[in-house]
């Protein structure tokens, strides 16, 4: 082995920092680095095994039986570095700096990701591209991403985004980007800047050396961006175009007509039209992004015939990737995102994340990748073979081709053979991943494997789950360990989908209420300790035979639950609830001796936890009640200690409670519903986001004349006349009666609309008098958007976690991620 300090000369095609996210091992070097909640050094050992051979580890973190193993590993490189962030930032700028080609850097509040891919799209046939996969904009993504340059590639497209300071300065020196697109200023990613000017300067650094810079201006007496980068870099071509003057700079101009509009682009001084297009939208923010890309791809060579053919193209872009519940037990994992090598190597894994279902893929062709056909196709190959994916269908005559590299695969032509052939049918029980070039409109598997049932879902944003988690972990620090609730469902959003999440992410412990709720975690692949709270003695076996364990809140139960451990010959963990002044459930302070003694003579039980819950957490007028309830937990957890002669975890912290008495945070905390982005506390409300969004459909719309009443009881009424629309969401679903007669309000086309007359059992009416623009093919949005659970709880005089826990079994569950 050899180890250098500096690893300038990987031979990996591949970089990693994810031991999961490893399809190609000998070609792959594994980064290791040790985070704050998560060591990557731990899978340096398995992932040796599994063929990686370069490594690049941290000083701090190499050492002991590990070091000393990897010592003798033959041909593998290991790299011992202060810091593998940092190291793979200084490779990932030396490898960039090797070509010459143009490297176009993306960055703004919005749409990087749509401007790199529609870019892309606008240059794909001139052009051998190179760009970053997915949103891969961070720290970490960028030098991720220009790992991918080579040789073969003539043109460099990157998305960079930063959420603090100082960050892009490091971006710039990696990207070094040739020119620049600024998408838009917005909102995003505010939290950690002081000012709207600070953010904006922090953005434009990434531009602080490239020779041209596009971005739209959107007030010609006050250009903020141009006063900036004439300070930063007054070299840089500033290529601002506007909407609002045709006598300045380059005049756009946009007219919409039906779902689509045109572009035309005049150079002030010349009355030159140099470009002239037609896209497919009809929103502003696909006007914006699209006239970015088409000046961009005009810079750099494309003429206006080109750009009018290749406007034409553009489709939406989806950021996400659906998860939805399919017929016959199968999950499909709908990935129509990026057609080529990168996006079916991030996505694979996804296959694997559920281990109690066979994983199938179906692939179309994939075009205009750049790469041979043969080289392509046994490179997929190797992919699906090294992830031991069950069954494998293909589509498109590339594939047909290609077929024999393949162990074993189904091949059609089009979509509509897969579906006429009866194959689909077959298929139950299985993660399903499809995978299709726009051309083969893949909407039609879709349309064929989902289960339609209802037309209002949940939407569970996976991502901002993940960012949440993160940030309370983060914040709790690596000493406290931590417990999830997911009682009742988790809240609403999901048992086995969010538990699988937490599990993978590492968290201490799960808690659900009940036995049934803990045996369908476990018959679903969850093998995290659970703590069950309210155990019935009729449950113990099934209890004890799935690893639950059992919260204890009186003596009976504690009696009964030795009893059977002594007759079964079985050693059971048990958490000890003690009642603090929630008067619920819980040994009180007068039974602390008698329990304390009980406990002594229980050789079967083990203590695992003490706990107790805070009665006021969220309510600053109760502070001293709420501390005294802190202070009698501990005073009566160390007597239990004492007489127990070990210590256990003790926790009382929920949600609110890690929020508002860092003190009570003890060993461990339960964290409910702010995992969900919800929170009373303003000072996490904006440090962390919302999970949420309840959707719905408009089934009809209607024109009220002045004279009508809406809805049961004559109650709903309008000003005057007025126009309604009927949604597909009552109260069945979970939408509260208490909601109706204007109390609650739906986000249509971003508009507030609310509701009109009372809540039906499956439907109810929102009155859209004012917004001529709303169709029926829009959708509702009850919560999450601009709509927040937390007001609207308010409006239906009750709490976020009633609403949430209410919305009906009958209401998909949709998870989304990047
Ligand atoms: C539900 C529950 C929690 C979590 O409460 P949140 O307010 O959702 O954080 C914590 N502890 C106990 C005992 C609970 O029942």
């Amino acid at each position: 082995m050899i180890q250098h300090k500096n690893p300038a000369h990987l031979r990996a095609s591949f970089l990693s920092l994810d031991s999961r996210q490893i399809y190609e091992p000998s070609k792959t070097a594994f980064f290791a680095v040790n985070g704050l909640h998560h060591d990557g050094h731990q899978y340096v050992e398995s992932l040796y095994a599994k063929g990686v051979r370069e490594f690049i580890v941290e000083e701090s973190a190499w050492h002991g039986p590990i070091a000393e193993k990897a010592a003798n590993w033959e041909q593998t490189n290991i790299y011992v570095v202060e810091n593998s962030i940092a190291t793979l930032q200084e490779i990932a700028q030396q490898h960039r700096a090797q070509f010459q080609y143009p490297v176009i850097g993306i960055t703004g509040s919005n749409g990087k990701t749509i401007c790199k891919e529609w870019l892309a799209t606008l240059c794909n046939h001139a052009f051998t591209v190179v760009k970053s996969p997915k949103s891969f904009n961070s720290q970490i993504g960028v030098p991720l991403s220009l790992w991918a340059m080579q040789e073969k590639h003539n043109l460099g497209i990157f998305e960079a985004g930063i959420s603090q300071k100082g960050e892009m300065d490091k971006i710039e020196a990696m990207l070094k980007p040739d020119y620049g697109i600024f998408t838009h200023f917005g909102e995003a990613h505010g939290s950690n800047f002081s000012s709207d000017e600070e953010k904006l300067r922090e953005k434009l650094q990434l531009f602080k050396r490239a020779k041209k810079l596009v971005y739209r201006v959107t007030n010609l007496q006050d250009d903020p961006i141009k006063q900036i980068m004439q300070e930063i870099n007054p070299s840089c071509e500033l290529i601002g175009w506007n909407t609002i003057s045709p006598d300045k700079g380059l005049f756009t101009f946009w007219q919409t007509k039906g779902k689509t509009a045109q572009i035309k682009v005049i150079k002030a001084a010349q009355s030159e039209t140099f470009i002239d297009s037609s896209i497919d939208f009809n929103d502003e923010a696909s006007l914006e992004n699209s006239t970015h890309c088409l000046i961009m791809a005009s810079i750099l060579g494309l003429n206006r015939d080109t750009l009018s053919l290749k406007a034409r193209v553009l489709k939406p872009v989806s950021m996400r990737l659906e998860m939805k519940e399919g017929l016959r037990g199968n999950t499909l994992i709908d990935d129509s995102y990026n057609n080529d090598l990168d996006g079916l190597r991030l996505a694979l894994p996804l296959l694997k994340k559920n281990k109690h279902k066979k994983s199938v893929l179906i692939l179309s062709d994939f075009l205009e990748t750049g790469i041979p056909e043969k080289e392509l196709y046994t490179t997929i190959a190797a992919l699906v073979r090294h992830q031991k994916i069950d069954r494998m269908i293909g589509i498109g005559d590339q594939i047909i081709r290609n077929k024999t590299n393949f162990d074993q695969i189904d091949v059609f032509h089009s979509t509509e053979d897969l579906i006429a052939s009866g194959l689909l049918n077959t298929i139950n029980t299985s993660q399903i991943l499809l995978k299709g070039a726009r051309k083969y409109n893949f909407e039609k598997l879709v349309h064929n494997l989902e289960n339609k049932t209802h037309r209002t879902q949940l939407e569970v944003n996976l991502d901002a789950l993940q960012h949440n988690l993160a940030y309370f972990k983060k914040d709790i620090g690596p000493k406290t360990k931590l417990m999830v609730m997911v009682k009742a469902f988790a809240y609403g959003t999901g048992a086995i989908e969010i538990a699988t999440l937490l599990q993978n992410s590492g968290v201490d412990y799960l808690t659900v209420a009940y036995t049934d709720e803990g045996v369908y975690l476990r018959k679903h692949g969850i093998f995290v300790p659970i703590m069950v709270m309210n155990p019935q003695i009729e449950e113990f076996d099934k209890l004890t035979d799935n690893g639950l364990e059992p919260e204890i809140y009186s003596l009976d139960l504690l009696k009964a639950i030795d009893e059977y451990g002594m007759q079964q010959g079985k050693n059971i963990k048990i958490h000890i609830k003690l009642d603090t002044g929630m008067k619920r459930l819980g040994f009180e302070a007068s039974e602390i001796a008698e329990l304390s003694q009980n406990l002594a003579q229980m050789p079967h039980l083990w203590v695992a936890s003490i706990l107790s819950h805070l009665a006021a957490a969220d309510s600053p007028q109760h502070t001293d009640f709420t501390e005294e309830q802190i202070k009698r937990f501990n005073s009566a957890a160390s007597k239990i200690e004492s007489s127990l002669g070990y210590q256990t975890i003790k926790h009382i912290a929920n949600s609110a409670a890690i929020q508002s008495y860092p003190s009570a945070r003890l060993d461990m905390v339960r964290l409910g519903i702010s995992l969900y982005g919800i929170t009373g506390n303003p000072n996490v409300k904006n440090k962390i986001e919302n999970v949420l969004t309840l959707k719905t459909s408009i089934s009809q719309i209607k024109n009220i004349a002045p004279e009508e009443t809406i809805g049961y009881g004559r109650r709903g009424k309008l000003a005057g006349s007025g126009r309604i629309a009927t949604l597909a969401i009552g109260y069945a679903d979970g939408y509260s009666r208490a909601l109706g007669m204007g109390k609650g309000s739906f986000e249509i086309k971003g508009h507030l609309c609310p509701t009109v007359g009372s809540i039906c059992m499956d439907m109810c009416m929102v009155d859209i008098s004012q917004f001529p623009d709303i169709s029926v093919e829009d959708t509702a949005i009850a919560f999450g958007g601009k709509i927040q659970l937390y007001e609207l709880a308010k409006q239906a005089e009750t709490i976020p976690y009633e609403l949430m826990t209410n919305i009906s079994e009958r209401v998909k569950r949709v998870y989304v991620t990047q």
